[in-house]
């Protein structure tokens, strides 16, 4: 099933680090990859998303019920929990080789997807926002991004909260918000000094999703990510948010936002790829070696056995990357520009390591029996989501010339 490629010996993880890897090949072999086809068929998939809420509505009853119980009771689903809130404390090294055996497969084993600017909660937003986010019974949504305001959201970022009456009021529009009309709450950015902007002058709310003032238009956008997009346009209409729902400092939500795009969002890019690239290069050798044209298998030409080393190369040089910014991270490095690195690799030379796989395929390639168009459609994605590959570059290049 999976190959030997993906050993994570290799990286000289720690025993504990590798059972659990072995653990994670395990469940995605006898239990996702069995459900690969029910779930792309499914008129509710929503990929890139692994919310319990998505799950719940793409399986039966039983099917999800299942999974999350498999996914609690090896421990999977508190993958990337701190110990102090019932997790197992991993590092970064070992959350990003466990991640890539979880994504070998298109179907996603529902885990506490908590985000990790919610670790910044106090008192009792502890008790209604964190907690059950880590259990699975609260689901969230990130708003930052606006209608005019994507790449640059501190320059020109809108949305505004105003002190009244003691409590804030925000007025605005969002746009592209994934999980908007289901999640339970948002994590809503929102400009409070604009003076200051990024540098002091933009807040982060917890926003109920039942509060009065802020409106969801549905249906969300249609993308070809998925058979039921879950992005929306939200509307924040004098929508009252009392002090104790501020997470963090007024004026640091910017900061906050960016750190968890840095480390969680970025860094994990690279295992959601690797998992996917090695799956299209395990099938594209299988192919391979089994399908005849004019006499000879695909596997017996050159041109095709470039096809798989160029697939291998890039899988090779992105966990290469990705394995030495996770550690470098854990040794308490400023990773900053190493995890923008991190996400342009993993968008470009993911969606060019699936272009190759569907075209050694043929028809094949393009049929729903294999995950390999959706794993193209989700890491050409990851090539404008949570920061477009260009704004990456600039990260870098900032570094560079400094
Ligand atoms: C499926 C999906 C899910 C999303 N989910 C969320 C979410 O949950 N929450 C949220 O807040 N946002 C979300 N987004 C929004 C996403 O983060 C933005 O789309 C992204 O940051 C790019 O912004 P933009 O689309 O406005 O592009 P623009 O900023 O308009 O940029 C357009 C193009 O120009 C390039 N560009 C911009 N500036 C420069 C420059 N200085 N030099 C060179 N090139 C440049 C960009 O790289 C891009 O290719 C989502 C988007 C998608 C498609």
């Amino acid at each position: 099933m999976h190959s030997t490629h993906t050993d994570s010996e290799s990286y000289k993880l720690p025993a504990a680090v590798t059972e659990f890897c072995d653990l994670a090949k395990r469940v995605v072999r006898d239990e996702l990859i069995p459900l690969e086809q029910e779930f792309m068929a499914s008129p509710k998939q929503a990929y890139g998303m692994p919310e319990i809420s998505m799950i719940r509505t793409v399986f039966r009853p039983e099917v999800s019920a299942r999974l999350e119980k498999i996914s609690r009771e090896t421990g999977l689903w508190y993958l990337m929990v701190p110990e102090e809130y019932g997790g197992l404390g991993l590092s970064m090294l070992a959350q990003v080789a466990i991640m890539e055996q979880l994504m070998y497969t298109s179907v996603p084993l529902p885990l506490a997807n908590v985000g990790n600017i919610l670790y910044e909660c106090k008192g009792d937003q502890i008790d209604r926002f964190l907690r059950p986010v880590i259990e699975g019974t609260k689901t969230t949504a990130f708003g930052q991004t606006e209608p005019n305001a994507g790449s640059d959201p501190g320059g020109m970022m809108q949305t505004r909260a105003v002190r009244k009456n003691g409590q804030w009021v925000i007025n605005g529009s969002k746009m592209w918000i994934s999980n908007a009309d289901e999640c339970d709450f948002m994590m809503l950015q929102a400009v409070t000094d604009p003076d200051k902007r990024q540098r002091g002058g933009i807040t982060m709310f917890l926003v109920d999703r039942k509060n009065p003032g802020m409106r969801v238009n549905t249906p969300g956008i249609a993308t070809w990510l998925g058979n039921n997009p879950k992005q929306y346009v939200v509307d924040f209409d004098n929508c009252v948010v009392p002090d104790e729902d501020v997470l963090g400092e007024v004026g640091n939500g910017f900061t906050l936002g960016q750190r968890w795009l840095t480390i969680h969002d970025r860094l994990l890019r690279g295992p959601y790829a690797l998992g996917k690239m090695q799956r299209a290069l395990d099938l594209s050798v299988v192919w391979a070696k089994q399908r005849m044209t004019f006499g000879k298998l695909l596997s017996e030409r050159q041109g095709v056995q470039f096809k798989l080393v160029d697939m291998y190369v890039d899988i090779q040089a992105l966990r290469s990357m990705t394995y030495e910014m996770a550690a470098r991270a854990d040794a308490g490095e400023d990773v900053r520009a190493e995890a923008a690195l991190i996400k342009l690799c993993s968008g470009e030379w993911g969606a060019r390591c699936l272009d190759q796989a569907i075209q050694i395929h043929g028809a094949m390639g393009e049929s729903l029996e294999l995950p390999l168009t959706l794993f193209y459609r989700y890491l050409r994605h990851a090539q404008i989501g949570g920061g477009a590959n260009d704004i990456q570059r600039i990260l870098i290049s900032r570094k560079l010339l400094a």
